[in-house]
């Protein structure tokens, strides 16, 4: 997310100095590690909880056309730094399809209904809906292998599915900001206090392993991923008040037969089991993991109370505030399910993560995976005028003044991280978005920037060939 901040502004103001302050010894070690994340490049084309029924019983579309927007905008970027700046696109992502596969009588009705709503909108156009068994033995030879000829099963199908390597795409942003040559990087340094500096500015204790510092700076953004609310919380805006985090961690089955992961070649995701969160979506990922392929089936969600995978187990109780206290039990209370699901995951065995692969791959074998544990996720527990609720999607909290900026929240995450950077810049830089300067170079970083429209017309449509032929994908 930071260097998705600091690249955008390094391109819009390459004046500006910009300091990147990093607690671990590199960049992207944390959740945008290729292997602590999923790798989707989330466009709503296969994720069925982007679609969810509402009270009346009707599919929801808004939402996963919103988020295959936001993922357009990160290809825009891409492909602009590819042409302007040598930004190398195979270095991060690797075309696949993306499939969607349920099996009974109502996920199979609810697939159906989704293809037919999402196919009519420009963006998911070349969906493809199948019941057919070799059809969908071609499309996913491991998951149909073996499977009850009386099971009824479905799948939808986009071609132009992406997995991308967060990590690698971090450190070629970081290289690019490099080669101006006005960014500092401070690695294993720690911000442990911020506070207010004059009308306008902050200062930022730092901690490194030899020494303390200070620094001062009238813009921050706190892009600490699940480090992103303590700090916010010291920073004592207003804005802050009534925010908490509850961590959820988890975990990967990793296959480590070759003749295995190379017959898979897509991102498979199921259905949520009921009750389970979101991000508990069970998927079958070909990765492609510094440029090596590999196959993971997850996540297996958990509970830890530390905020960062590397942080500590105090993080959960050291976040409890006066104005966040109530918010957290109340959403305890109200979310005992979850809370049950999470338990449950936990203490789940062996063979009940197996069971799980298996409902994916009838053949699936305990000795061809290993198990490894994935980052964390901290979700937004807010107040609000309903009382408090559990919020799984990301939120930006800024200040009045727009000096200092944080990202809450982890999904759709790092997919949709150039929209939500758009945003922080409307917040927090709103009068130099506004500029000539700015507005001519924001839109030779995105060509669609203004297009309101961009879904309803053949916009859509030449952006994605520019963005393919400037990326190297298959239309
Ligand atoms: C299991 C899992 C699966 C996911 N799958 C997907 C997916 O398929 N697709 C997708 O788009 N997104 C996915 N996400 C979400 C995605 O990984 C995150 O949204 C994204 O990586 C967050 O980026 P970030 O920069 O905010 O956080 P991070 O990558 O965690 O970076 C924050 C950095 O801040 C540092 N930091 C924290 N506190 C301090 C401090 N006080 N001082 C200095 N440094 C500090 C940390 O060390 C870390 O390096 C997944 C996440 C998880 C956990």
């Amino acid at each position: 997310m930071s260097s998705t901040l600091a690249i955008i502004l390094n391109e819009l103001s390459p004046g500006l100095r910009l300091l990147i302050v990093e607690r671990l010894n590199g960049p992207a070690l944390e959740s945008s590690a290729a292997q602590n994340n999923a790798g989707t490049g989330h466009a709503a084309n296969c994720e069925l909880n982007y679609t969810p029924r509402n009270e009346q019983g009707n599919i929801q579309v808004e939402k996963a056309i919103a988020i295959n927007r936001s993922f357009e905008r990160s290809l825009e970027l891409w492909a602009s730094l590819t042409e302007m700046k040598n930004l190398d696109p195979r270095r991060f992502l690797n075309q696949l399809p993306h499939i969607s596969f349920v099996s009974g009588t109502n996920d199979v009705a609810f697939l159906t209904e989704r293809h037919q709503l999402l196919s009519s909108a420009l963006a998911f156009k070349n969906m493809r809906l199948t019941k057919d068994r070799s059809e969908l033995k071609e499309w996913m030879p491991l998951v149909m292998e073996n499977r009850g000829s009386d099971e009824l099963v479905a799948a939808t199908r986009i071609d132009r599915g992406l997995d991308v390597d967060f990590g690698e795409l971090t450190k070629s942003y970081l290289k690019i900001i490099n080669q101006g040559g006005l960014m500092t990087t401070l690695y294993g340094v720690e911000v442990v206090n911020i506070r207010r500096f004059g009308i306008k500015g902050w200062e930022l204790d730092l901690q490194g392993n030899e020494r303390s510092y200070q620094v001062r700076s009238p813009f921050v953004f706190v892009g600490a991923g699940g480090g992103a609310l303590p700090l916010l919380q010291k920073s004592g805006i207003p804005e802050a008040s009534g925010y908490g985090g509850f961590p959820i961690s988890g975990q990967w089955l990793v296959c480590k037969n070759k003749s295995i992961l190379v017959r898979h070649n897509a991102k498979v995701y199921g259905k949520a089991k009921v009750g389970s969160p979101p991000m508990a979506v069970p998927h079958l990922d070909s990765r492609w993991i510094n440029g090596r392929r590999s196959l993971m089936f997850g996540p297996y969600a958990g509970f830890s109370s530390k905020f960062l995978k590397k942080g500590s187990s105090l993080d959960l109780f050291r976040s409890l505030r006066r104005d966040n206290f109530s918010s957290m039990i109340e959403v305890g209370i109200k979310n005992l399910n979850l809370v049950n699901y999470l338990i449950s995951e936990v203490i789940q065995s062996e063979d009940e993560r197996l069971v799980a692969l298996k409902q994916f791959m009838p053949n699936a074998s305990p000795k061809d995976w290993d198990l490894v544990i994935a980052g964390q996720r901290v979700q937004i527990i807010k107040s609000t005028s309903d009382g408090a609720v559990l919020k799984m999607g990301t939120e930006v909290v800024s200040s009045s003044d727009g000096s200092i900026a944080a990202l809450l929240g982890a999904s759709p995450g790092a997919s949709t991280a150039v929209t939500i950077m758009l945003e922080v810049l409307e917040r927090c830089w709103s009068e130099q978005m506004k500029s000539r300067t700015w507005r001519a170079k924001l839109k030779s970083l995105f060509p669609s920037y203004g297009n309101n429209d961009f879904n309803q017309d053949s916009s859509l449509l030449k952006m994605r060939e520019r963005n393919d032929y400037l990326l190297g994908l298959k239309s």
